[in-house]
């Protein structure tokens, strides 16, 4: 499969972007890709790039759509660094209600950052974990590889 997502959802927010029925501070779009900025800004710069087609997560998400989402991330990551220039940047994605996502249209947050922006991003556990620990995990993660 190439770019194929679910039919655009009549209710999705950002499908609703894409066909311009809902307003949208766009800033790129190619074919397969559109990028605007966030309604609700955890910083100025803070911008969203999406699938054109209608995918919720990365679970079903085939390699075409996701390098054109890569794609397009990296060029617009390029551009906001270099028209405001902030102190860095995270890229940020959710999979699912657990992991924080609230639209369902996959999606990445580019987030400009600041010194004592009061943004927390932690992204490791309190505790080293042994070989022991890891390599059953992993060894299942591989048998889903092949
Ligand atoms: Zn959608």
């Amino acid at each position: 499969m190439t770019g194929v997502g679910q039919p655009p959802d009549q209710d999705c927010i950002f499908c609703q972007i894409v066909a311009g029925q809902a307003p949208a501070t766009r800033i790129y779009e190619d074919p397969q890709t559109l990028a605007f900025l966030d309604l609700n800004p955890i910083n100025p710069g803070h911008c969203l790039v999406i699938p054109k087609t209608h995918h919720v997560t990365l679970f079903t998400l085939d390699s075409a759509t996701y390098e054109a989402v890569a794609a397009t991330t990296l060029k617009v990551a390029q551009a906001i660094q270099s028209a405001l220039q902030p102190g860095g940047m995270n890229i940020f994605q959710a999979n699912g209600v657990v992991a924080g996502q609230t639209v369902f249209h996959l999606h990445n947050h580019l987030l400009p950052r600041h010194d004592n922006d009061n943004l927390r991003v932690e992204v490791h556990g309190l505790q080293p974990a042994g070989v022991e620990q890891l390599e059953p995990i992993a060894e299942r993660i591989r048998e889903q590889l092949g």
